[in-house]
């Protein structure tokens, strides 16, 4: 039978992900913080979203509840450590993940030798090597995992993982990985996954904004959005954030932009991680003036009520600032 298996952090993507190992027949125990607070939402008289785009962790705890029977629910990080040696974690941003492993109740605590951690948080590679280095003091292997690809990918087990782990480890990373997607990339030593996320989230950053502003200016001088999404995509200009993800509402069914920028990849998160590209930058001395840029775009989007809402309302957030 396979392996029985400790989640940590059952959110937007992490229920998922946990979903797709029941599917496998893993076994699993799992924590979250969000459980009591729900409990607690629930007694206030709150009502649950119903509809796929209000994935919040609350509703993905609730249908984890029927769908993941059988997973047991654990009181700390440090309980599932001391009931399984295989532990994944998808947690916010580093502060969550430090907390999550050397906390006072965290993993590192009860952890067993020969235990395999794998992160796939999007967090600073220097906190990834961090916890590293405490994990090998107690016989411990932790290799980070972070992931691209949104929360269908994570539904359709259809997410590319990048791996930064000790060669002898990244068969066993791999077999496991594989249950919950579709590329598993071994990208080097610990901290090298983190370093390529980073690095392509930067770029998309760079050219949301890109096309965002683009879309705008060509709709100003007169085209036709649907149009000239339709010429860009067959020119020079076509980029992921143009063709698939395009910003701007009604030129494509079934992304954030034509559901009011709801469900995807959120503006805060975004702000995050174009953080952690700048602190590697200059940890570097690279020059990064795009990358620099996006920062600032996001994080003033952020602080003026975008965080929550897909990133793709670059555009929006652009439209604002023309001239009435
Ligand atoms: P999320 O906020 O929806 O989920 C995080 C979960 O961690 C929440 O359920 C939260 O309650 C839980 N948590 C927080 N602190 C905890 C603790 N101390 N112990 C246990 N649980 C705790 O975030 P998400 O969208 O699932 O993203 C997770 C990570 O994946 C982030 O680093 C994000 O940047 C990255 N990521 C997200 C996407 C996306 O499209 N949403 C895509 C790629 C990568």
């Amino acid at each position: 039978s396979s392996a029985k298996v400790g989640f940590v952090g059952l959110g937007n993507m992490g229920g998922h992900m946990a979903r797709n190992l029941m599917k496998n027949g893993h076994p699993l125990i799992v924590f979250d913080t969000v459980p009591d607070s729900m409990q607690a939402i629930k007694k206030e008289g709150a009502t649950l979203a119903s509809s796929p785009q209000e994935v919040a962790s609350t509703v993905l705890l609730e249908q984890l509840a029927s769908v993941l029977t059988g997973a047991t629910l654990a009181s700390s990080p440090q309980e599932v450590a001391s009931q399984t040696n295989l532990i994944i974690t998808m947690l916010p941003a580093s502060q969550h993940v430090l907390d999550v492993y050397t906390g006072s109740s965290g993993i590192l605590g009860s952890v067993q030798k020969g235990s395999l951690l794998i992160d796939s948080s999007t967090i600073d590679p220097s906190v990834s090597q961090q916890m590293a280095e405490e994990s090998t003091k107690v016989g411990a292997t932790f290799v980070d995992a972070p992931v691209s690809g949104g929360v269908n990918a994570a539904r359709d087990a259809g997410l590319t993982f990048m791996v930064g782990s000790p060669d002898q480890s990244f068969g066993k990373v791999k077999e496991i990985l594989d249950k919950m997607g579709k590329n598993v990339v071994h990208c080097g030593s610990v901290g090298t996954g983190q370093a390529a996320k980073i690095c392509n989230n930067m770029l998309l950053a760079i050219s949301m904004i890109g096309t965002a502003e683009t879309m705008n200016l060509g709709m100003k001088l007169g085209l036709d959005p649907k149009l000239l999404a339709k010429i860009l995509n067959m020119s020079s200009g076509r980029c992921w954030s143009s063709e698939v993800y395009n910003p701007v509402p009604g030129v494509l069914d079934g992304v954030p932009s034509s559901n009011d920028y709801q469900g995807g990849f959120g503006t805060a998160l975004m702000t995050k991680d174009l953080g952690l590209a700048q602190n590697a930058a200059t940890a570097t001395q690279s020059p990064t003036p795009l990358g620099s840029l996006s920062h600032q775009l996001y994080r003033l989007m952020t602080n003026s009520g975008y965080a929550g809402k897909d990133f793709s309302s670059a555009f929006q957030f652009l439209k604002q600032q023309d001239k009435k």
